[in-house]
């Protein structure tokens, strides 16, 4: 059971058992304490950074704590440091995976969840880089999965944590809502407001999660609505199930419609149901068990319904999520193997399109392209030849690989949202290797990392052509000329 010490500073003894294991906050932030009124309130990292002041005994309860054998796998070896996000920024052992571990290891003993505790965990980007890392198979996923869980059902965070998760999760997985804030966003953009406020620093005096919200806005173009069916063109070679996704659908429609014409192309009758929702990925890797669950039931009673052979993803971190639904509903027995047959039949698009082999001739796009690999693909699902072999089938295609593609952008599903100044300076190191390559055209499998990187750039000065894998693919398909993708900018 829980048991909270209390609201206000937390006790003296768990501060010195986190201090005593070198747990403290990130060197070279900014230290908000003494900072003018209303300063700190801006901060989400380092002192300023909007804690409960709550230590939760004992930290973890029974309802699938992290696993004791899943941790015990770890041999602290550190082979993980040099490609975990945070590790590489700060260079503290509490924030890379190793030290997570750890910390794991001692709440599992009954130490207490406290605000320290939960900022290290908070601070992982669940990248899974570790994963691809670690050679004695660690599965950090299944770890952070866990520990998230029990920091969001035991955890209170401050009132203004709440409210802004609140406003992420009652609006991001919800296209319906989504749609509604398009008309009014389409005129904010239009209307130029938003550049004057930034030229004029107004922005800046956002808190800062709020003015990341607002960068982190794509441009918004014209709606482009996928049919619920899809003939295959040619004789049909499977039918498969398309996630339309929330932030995609909504915001990136000229991404599903190519990747339904592609499909097409290449043999497939593509069913986007209608009634589709959230695939339940945001909820999943914040920790919102229930929520996801609720998500993922009724994803595979959709895609049953719609009797489709495989279901095909074009994001990232939905992919990722939905080949975990064996997992996540693992206790309900309706839903347990119904479950795991569907996280079988997720395929990625670039997946399954090499699966397939393709039909359609791919005309020539004489163009240098970079690919970033998406952590959700590239760690968290093992794909990274795929989507390369699929844009080295299209003659003229020169692909330039971008240094450090191991290191997240700092996208993260909402994490470039809740924990801002970490994962603008990912973005900003990124951006520097992306423009490194000299490529003509950023190319990737996930619209946060689209999103992310224009706004690195951005910040920079620099603007980059960017595009979903499935845009390039369906241009070569169907012939269009490289200034179609170059010309636009996201
Ligand atoms: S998931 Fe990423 S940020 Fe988290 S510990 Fe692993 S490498 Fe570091
Ligand atoms: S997670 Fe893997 S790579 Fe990292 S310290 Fe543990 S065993 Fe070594």
């Amino acid at each position: 059971m829980t048991e909270q010490t209390g609201q206000g500073p937390e006790p003296a003894h768990e501060r010195a058992s986190a201090t005593q294991i070198g747990a403290r906050g990130p060197e070279g932030l900014p230290d908000e304490v003494g900072a003018e009124p209303g300063q700190a309130d801006r901060a989400t990292t380092g002192a300023g950074r909007p804690e409960a002041g709550v230590a939760v005994l004992p930290a973890f309860d029974d309802h699938h704590p992290p696993e004791q054998e899943l941790i015990d796998d770890c041999v602290h070896c550190g082979f993980c440091l040099p490609t975990c996000p945070t590790y590489v920024l700060w260079g503290e052992e509490m924030d890379s995976p190793r030290g997570r571990i750890y910390l794991m290891e001692i709440g599992r003993q009954g130490e207490a969840m406290n605000d320290e505790m939960v900022r290290h965990f908070d601070q992982c980007l669940g990248c899974m880089a570790c994963v691809t890392a670690c050679p004695s198979g660690v599965q950090y996923g299944k770890l952070i999965e866990a520990t998230r869980q029990q920091v969001e059902r035991r955890y209170p965070r401050s009132r203004r944590d709440r409210a802004f998760r609140a406003l992420i999760f009652r609006l991001f997985p919800y296209p319906r809502r989504l749609r509604l804030l398009r008309g009014p966003l389409r005129l904010y953009q239009r209307s130029g407001i938003g550049t004057l406020a930034r030229r004029a620093g107004l922005l800046d005096r956002l808190p800062r999660r709020l003015s990341a919200m607002e960068r982190l806005t794509p441009d918004l173009g014209p709606p482009e609505p996928v049919p619920e069916v899809t003939p295959a063109a040619g004789p049909r070679r499977r039918r498969v199930g398309m996630l339309t996704g929330c932030v995609q659908r909504v915001f990136f429609p000229g991404v599903n419609a190519a990747t339904a014409r592609v499909l097409a192309a290449d043999g497939c009758e593509v069913v986007a149901p209608a009634t589709q929702g959230c695939c339940g990925a945001l909820s999943l890797h914040a920790g919102r068990e229930a929520e996801a669950q609720g998500f993922a039931r009724a994803a595979i009673e959709t895609f049953e319904a719609a009797g489709v052979d495989q279901v095909v993803v074009n994001a990232a971190g939905c992919g990722s999520a939905m080949k975990e639904y064996g997992h996540l509903l693992r206790d309900d027995p309706v839903f347990a193997e119904r479950a795991r047959a569907f996280s079988e039949s997720v395929r990625d698009l670039s997946e399954l399109l090499v699966e397939l082999g393709p039909v359609a001739p791919r005309h020539p796009l004489p163009m240098k392209v970079a690919w970033h690999d998406a952590c959700h693909l590239a760690h968290a699902q093992g794909i990274r030849a795929q989507p390369r072999a699929a844009l080295r089938a299209i003659p003229g295609l020169e692909l330039r690989e971008i240094a450090e593609s191991e290191i997240c952008c700092g996208s993260a599903g909402i994490y470039n949202l809740v924990e801002p100044e970490p994962a603008a300076e990912l973005g900003d190191r990124k951006a520097a290797n992306v423009l490194a390559t000299g490529a003509d055209l950023l190319v990737t499998s996930n619209p946060g990392c689209l999103l992310q990187l224009r706004n690195a750039l951005e910040r920079r000065g620099q603007r980059l052509a960017m595009a979903h894998v499935a845009e390039v693919l369906d241009a070569a398909v169907r012939g269009a000329a490289p200034a179609s993708l170059v010309a636009r900018e996201r």
